[in-house]
């Protein structure tokens, strides 16, 4: 395994980093080491990875800003594929239509689809996180999802085939996509907008921002909601945030992590959090949450386990 290991940082030496703290990656910055960590530059380079991976039967897996993740303190056994800056292709072509690379920042690439006078993506302005791992998540906000305007998306398959999936073939959720499932990596979508009058489109951008500012703990580190909405439980007891409120955890500490006293289903780093404490946060809200309404929580995080694969949270919380 570890000559394996050598052979793929070796073959990969510009791009590659030994032992990073994934902290370095997680917005909640909790993590320990990964043991190899490659930022690949093109899909053709990003194809010859995985093929050698394959054939050195090495695990890996894929990450973005790592807005969404819980890492462990004991880190990952395997390589970490970050897409990230090198994918940042922004193009603009007729009739609303916009190709753009699946390593720009979900921010920047809003305030450009906007500048540009098309509407659409405007819900996504706050969202940080990479374009890839918002449409691997379909995140978005105002109850919408970047999939909704999805056209294709240009996707390296986990045997290095680069391949276009339509909208359908993606297989839009509620915060799920088939890339969740199958593994693809996303390196370029094409969406359609509407074409719209940039101020109308500004005026709104800002009001979603000002008001997420509102709601939101900004100053602590965190990873964003940690549970999904359920509609019934939502007609029934509220969303997730008010659900623990209501069972009295709103504040509540264990180690170094808090439910946020901005908004329940925000979780912060208070400056030592470890995973575990994360990890026993989810586990204490979900029960005492089931408890009192019968409806158990998901969790929209995912946690990556030190010798596997991404899992939701409250899995092994
Ligand atoms: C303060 C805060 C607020 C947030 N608000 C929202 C919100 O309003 N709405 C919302 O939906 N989310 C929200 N999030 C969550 C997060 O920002 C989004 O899910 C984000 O789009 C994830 O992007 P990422 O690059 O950080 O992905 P990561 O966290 O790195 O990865 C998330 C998942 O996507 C996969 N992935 C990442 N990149 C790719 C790729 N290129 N191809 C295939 N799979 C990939 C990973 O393997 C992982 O399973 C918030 C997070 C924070 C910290």
């Amino acid at each position: 395994m570890t000559r394996d290991l050598d052979l793929v940082a070796t073959c990969f030496e510009q791009i590659a980093r030994r032992d990073m703290l994934l902290k370095e990656l997680s917005r909640w910055q909790i993590g320990g080491p990964a043991e190899l960590v490659l930022s690949p530059r093109s899909a053709e380079e990003l194809g010859a990875i995985l093929r050698l991976l394959n054939e050195c039967g090495l695990r890996y897996a894929v990450v973005g800003d790592g807005s969404n993740i819980l890492f462990d303190d004991s880190g990952y056994r395997g390589v970490i594929l970050r897409i990230g800056s090198a994918f940042s292709k922004f193009e603009l072509h007729q009739e609303g239509q916009v190709t753009a690379g699946a390593g720009l920042w979900v921010p920047d690439y809003t305030r450009r689809v906007i500048r540009a006078g098309l509407s659409g993506c405007v819900h996504a302005i706050g969202i940080p996180g990479r374009l890839g791992g918002l449409i691997a998540m379909n995140g978005g906000s105002q109850r919408r999802g970047i999939g909704e305007n999805l056209v294709k998306a240009t996707v390296v398959r986990t045997d290095g085939e680069i391949i276009t999936l339509d909208q359908e073939a993606c297989n839009f959720s509620y915060r799920s996509s088939r890339m969740q499932k199958s593994g693809d990596i996303v390196i370029e979508a094409s969406f359609s907008y509407e074409v719209c009058d940039v101020s109308s489109l500004r005026r709104e951008a800002l009001a979603i921002l000002i008001e997420r500012n509102r709601k939101f703990p900004r100053k602590l580190p965190n990873c964003g909601s940690v549970f999904l909405s359920n509609p019934k439980m939502y007609d029934e007891v509220g969303p997730p945030g008010r659900a623990i409120e209501q069972v009295g955890l709103k504040g509540y500490r264990y180690g170094g992590a808090q439910l946020s006293l901005h908004h329940a289903n925000f979780i912060v780093n208070n400056g030592s959090a470890t995973s575990s404490d994360i990890l026993a946060l989810i586990a204490l809200a979900r029960r005492r949450v089931a408890d009192q309404t019968g409806y158990f929580m998901d969790c929209e995080v995912r946690y990556l386990e030190p010798e596997g694969a991404f899992r939701m949270a409250h899995e092994v919380a």
